[in-house]
């Protein structure tokens, strides 16, 4: 059935060939046997570079480069030995490098696939959402605004539906659907009855039969990946590197300075001076550092999907940590999204219902007795109205024993209330219709009312006022808004209710039929309650200096009770969205500082405020969920959308996707940004004096023309062991408390603060000196060459295991509750010490490393020199404490 032209075909036809019903979908038992036989509705992988080339990428860097060099002098002087060890040394920290990329690749794959498409679709004659993979030819799919298409589709229903097909066709104009069959030898383009897999619904809604899946859809035939490029190069990544280029030039000038000094001022063969050049190049490249860095950002990453927070790129692992603003929705992100209609008020009675959540229990009173849709006519049209101009299903689900709805809340809480009334609704059936959108802010129905036709319309209060006035001069907006206002303070989300009548010609309706003859039939007040989490996170958002803008498309007076009752400030009122549409782009980021409220929002608006905050130097988070949300998603420098109520198109336009729909999980992810920002900076901060200490050590040596303390080979040995142990306990590191309560860190942060530097040389000064004194000390006295080689090796090793205990808290006290708390710190201790003996008492390690045994007491002066180590570095880091706190 492939190949046929379906946008020839009527309805019926479509219906026959694809032996499909276009009213009930497919049963469930021929959606599985249609899925054996044309397999799932995935398209293949696109190519990726091959594997040797990933691989051989990882070599491609400047301190590979000086290693290699090594490798060849090293060989030419005829040290095969040193030659094949920095060689293999390289492999590893090649395959190593690699095989890290691999992990954080299939990490971010991974998360990438929770977050697989679904489809709305119809089989065995029930609503459901499926996951698009399980889309077969003949499924029955359900089109709303955001939706991303997964499959061809012949459509068989669509109100207002517009498509976006760019992705395809490269036009950037939405396309209009229609039903009717069309000519066959018209473009991809203009075939207006298919909706292609690709593409994605801009407005209205509709239906379609799947008329072809995974490669056979147009997308598939032409084979484009719409696959997006994966980075995981971070800022702080791209610092490393650059740092790594002036640490390896800074070295090749130490090393040329070093020789010619040797050559000329002190004894050494020339032979010999290369080879400590070479060691003191080996010693200040912190070999491990990249693949730490990279560990550390996929464990964070790994970590926020864990708390619900699902984050596409390691990028964004780092800039969470910086976020300075997070604008949030309101509506069921600060909110529970649990609505309940609450008040009623009609022309001159205001009632109230009883009974809470979607449950179908309660009853509408007036002065506590049941006011009665049977007395009151006005009242049975606006419950009809809610329950006809509505989209969603309320049902009893079995497994949770709750009442539940599918589609928005504020249309099932509708349903509910209909529900309540003393005499039972039935829906009118719907012949036209305008989808809700949250830049026009309402929704209306075209019914068949017993012989005539009636329009019913929901929305927003004033826009609705608009209407009536319009229709009726004498209409009292006055005290109609006053009325909405009564409601809107209690924090009540208002909706406006009217209707017009036609008579049966009229058959569709549209934006223009509003302004006519419409007549207003009253308010419902619906109740929305903030998260209690999210209260508990705004409060802790302040604490660390993080703003918190809510931005909503409900009335100011509701979004200022709501952000009350959040503990968000709004001394300075809310912002409208028909203010920000009078202020300019300068204007807006003069005044964006003031607010925190910004209520009757229009999507554009949420772009224009996300530029405003970036002008004003923020780092802004921006949650969305609708298919106009994107550019705002998009802009912002962390996009965040709504895993459960968010449409695909937001979900793709966004950074980070919340399963929970939360406002506490992007909080979360926040607090987890700012850890592995933090351990990152300790790495470093823990990394750097390892070759510093080395680097100063070998150095001096030359300088004085001493026995070279370490051989290169040696020292990989301590780069290799202190980064593969030691530092990997840095990224189990917790949150310190006190990171919660500093301000975000500023956009352009350098990798190094001037602190970081002095602490950095500081204790390479302290472990390369203690080091250094010792080996004069033993130079003097009857050691062999390979008994002061081990000892200087075990003293740098076991002077760092102390001083990864001073890392781990920043500047407070290492001596606190948390010492214990990271128990990994310990282990890898343990192993540390391991490899050490390792490497002194084992003959075969002896007479590759050159390394020999040592008397058990010759362990006490390396232990006795780290803990000596801790404590110098703590004393500083009260010092350095009470000058901070001084400035
Ligand atoms: P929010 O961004 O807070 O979700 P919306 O843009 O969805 O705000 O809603 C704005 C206003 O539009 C609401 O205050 C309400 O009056 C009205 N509204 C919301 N949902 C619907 C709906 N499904 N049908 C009709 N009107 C709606
Ligand atoms: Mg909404």
């Amino acid at each position: 059935m492939e190949d046929r032209q379906w946008h020839t075909l009527s309805i019926q036809e479509t219906e026959d060939h694809l032996d499909t019903d276009i009213d009930q979908g497919l049963t469930d038992e021929t959606a599985q046997t249609r899925i054996e036989r044309h397999g799932k509705n995935v398209l293949p992988e696109p190519k990726k570079d091959p594997k040797w080339l990933k691989f051989l990428r990882h070599f491609n860097d400047v301190l590979i480069y000086v290693l290699l060099a090594a490798a060849v002098i090293t060989g030419v002087l005829g040290y095969w030995y040193d030659t094949i060890v920095i060689a293999l040394v390289v492999l590893i920290i090649g395959i190593i490098g690699y095989l890290q990329e691999n992990k954080a690749e299939q990490a971010l794959e991974g998360i990438k696939n929770m977050l697989s498409p679904s489809a709305l679709v119809r089989r065995d004659g029930k609503r459901k959402e499926i996951e698009a993979e399980n889309l077969v030819p003949g499924d029955l799919v359900y089109l709303k605004p955001g939706d991303k298409i997964p499959v061809d589709l012949r459509l068989v229903a669509a109100e207002n539906l517009k498509v976006e097909e760019s992705a395809l066709t490269g036009e950037a104009t939405t396309v209009d659907k229609t039903l009717e069959p069309l000519d066959e030898k018209i473009g991809l383009g203009d075939r207006t009855n298919l909706a292609f897999s690709g593409t994605s619904v801009a407005a209205g809604t509709g239906r379609g039969v799947v008329v072809a899946t995974a490669s056979k859809t147009e997308l598939g035939k032409i084979n484009a990946s719409i696959a997006e490029v994966e980075t995981v190069q971070t800022p702080l990544i791209q610092q490393t590197q650059r740092f790594g280029k002036t640490v390896a030039s800074v070295i090749a000038g130490v090393a040329v300075f070093a020789f010619i000094f040797g050559y000329f001022l002190r004894d050494y063969a020339t032979a010999e001076l290369l080879l400590a050049v070479i060691g003191l190049a080996v010693a200040v490249i912190p070999e491990g550092l990249p693949a730490i860095i990279s560990i550390i950002l996929a464990l964070g990453v790994r970590q926020m999907a864990d708390n619900q927070a699902i984050v596409k790129s390691l990028p964004s692992v780092e800039t969470l940590g910086a976020v300075s603003v997070i604008c949030s929705d309101k509506t069921g992100t600060l909110t529970k999204n649990e609505m309940t209609a609450q008040n009623i008020q009609l022309n001159d009675v205001t009632l109230r219902v009883t009974g809470s959540g979607y449950a179908p229990e309660g009853r509408i009173e007036h002065d506590g007795s049941i006011y009665s849709n049977k007395q009151d006519d006005t009242l049975n049209e606006l419950l009809l109205a809610g329950v006809t101009c509505n989209d969603s299903d309320l049902f009893y689900d079995e497994e949770t024993n709750q009442w539940m709805i599918t589609g928005d809340p504020t249309e099932g809480c509708l349903l509910t209330l209909a529900e309540k009334a003393d005499s039972p609704l039935h829906p009118l059936r719907i012949i036209s219709k305008i989808p809700f959108d949250s830049a026009h802010k309402y929704m209306a129905t075209l019914s068949v009312h017993g012989d005539e036709h009636v329009m019913y319309l929901k929305g927003a209060p004033d826009r609705l006022f608009t209407m009536a006035e319009s229709s009726n001069p004498d209409f009292p907006v006055a005290e109609w808004e006053e009325k909405m206002t009564a409601f809107a303070k209690k924090g009540q989300r208002v909706i406006g209710v009217a209707k017009r009548t036609f008579n049966t010609s009229k058959q569709t309706i549209d934006h223009g039929d509003l302004y006519e003859n419409i007549e207003f039939l009253g308010l419902v007040g619906i109740m929305d309650p903030p998260r209690p989490e999210a209260i508990e996170a705004v409060n802790e958002c302040q604490s660390a200096g993080i703003q918190v803008k809510m931005i909503t498309g409900d009335h100011k007076e509701t979004a200022l009770a709501i952000g009350n009752e959040l503990g968000i400030p709004t001394e300075a009122g809310a912002l409208q969205g028909t203010d920000i549409d009078e202020l300019t782009d300068e204007e807006l980021t003069q005044v964006v500082g003031n607010y925190n409220v910004f209520a009757r929002t229009s999507p554009e608006n949420k772009t224009r405020l996300v530029k405003a905050l970036q002008e004003q130097g923020h780092i802004v988070a921006m949650t969305g969920d609708g298919v106009n949300d994107a550019p705002a998603l998009r802009r912002a420098d962390i996009g965040v959308a709504m895993g459960i109520k968010g449409t695909e198109v937001s979900k793709e336009a966004a950074e980070m996707v919340l399963v929970d729909d939360n406002f506490n999980t992007i909080f979360k992810a926040v607090k987890e940004g700012r850890r592995v920002y933090d351990n990152l900076k300790k790495t470093i901060l823990f990394i750097l004096p390892t070759n510093g200490a080395q680097g100063f050590v070998l150095l001096m040596s030359i300088f004085l023309g001493t026995q070279l303390p370490l051989t290169a080979l040696q020292i990989l040995w301590v780069n290799m062991v202190v980064a593969i142990t030691l530092s990997f306990a840095i990224a189990f590191e917790p949150l310190e408390p006190s990171t919660m309560k500093r301000a975000p860190r500023p956009k352009k942060t350098p990798l190094l603060s001037g602190y970081y530097i002095f602490r950095i040389l500081l204790v390479s000064l302290i472990i390369g000196g203690g080091t250094l004194i010792y080996n004069l000390y033993m130079n003097a006295g009857d050691y062999s060459v390979e008994y002061i080689h081990t000892m200087t090796l075990n003293t740098i090793v076991i002077a760092q295991m102390f001083h990864l205990f001073n890392v781990r808290v920043e500047t407070e006290s290492a001596l606190n509750r948390s010492f214990f708390e990271n128990p990994i710190a310990f282990y890898v201790s343990g192993a540390l010490i391991a490899l050490q003996l390792f490497i002194t008492y084992v003959p075969f390690m002896n007479t590759a490393f050159g390394t020999t045994s040592i008397a058990a007491t010759d362990w006490l002066i390396p232990f006795v020199f780290g803990i000596a180590v801790f404590f110098i570095i703590e004393l500083e880091k009260l010092i350095s404490r009470n000058i901070i706190k001084r400035k």
